[in-house]
């Protein structure tokens, strides 16, 4: 059975800062599934490193000011491309994130707040019936 993994959780460095959270009770999921990593801002065709950016509404905003609504809604299309390809049961995404992040997400004032709703791309995938959890659900998988 194949899973959709956010690609940072696996050790890659695509963060924003160019880091990344390798996690490894996501990896250990290896175990059990074949992981299929996508990071939806780079394949939105943002650069790495890149400008922190927020949900705020309907848009997401770079902390430059930069309206990147686009690129995210782009990424999020290509990781429900590759879940549908792939065949995917479900994601397993990085929690917090304004692509990848589930139930909670940054509230878009770059305080740290937080506040209720998903990631672009995470939405996308629930919109489209595939369960998303993020590295702090594992349990519940
Ligand atoms: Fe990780 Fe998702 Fe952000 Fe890419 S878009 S760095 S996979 S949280």
């Amino acid at each position: 059975m194949k899973i959709l993994v956010s690609k940072c959780l696996l050790g890659e460095n695509c963060r924003y800062c160019g880091d990344n959270c390798k996690n490894e009770r996501v990896l250990a999921l290896k175990a059990r599934y074949t992981l299929v990593g996508v990071c939806p801002e780079q394949d939105g065709g943002l650069p790495t490193p890149r400008q922190p950016a927020e949900r705020l509404g309907e848009k997401v905003i770079a902390r430059d000011g930069r309206d990147v609504t686009r690129e995210y809604e782009a990424g999020a299309q290509a990781a429900l491309a590759t879940a549908l390809r792939e065949g995917a049961a479900f994601a397993v995404l990085k929690a917090k994130s304004p692509s990848c992040g589930k139930g909670v997400i940054y509230d878009g004032s770059f305080t740290g707040a937080k506040v209720s709703g998903n990631g672009v791309t995470a939405q996308l995938l629930l919109d489209n019936g595939i369960p998303v959890y993020t590295e702090d659900e594992i349990e519940n998988i």
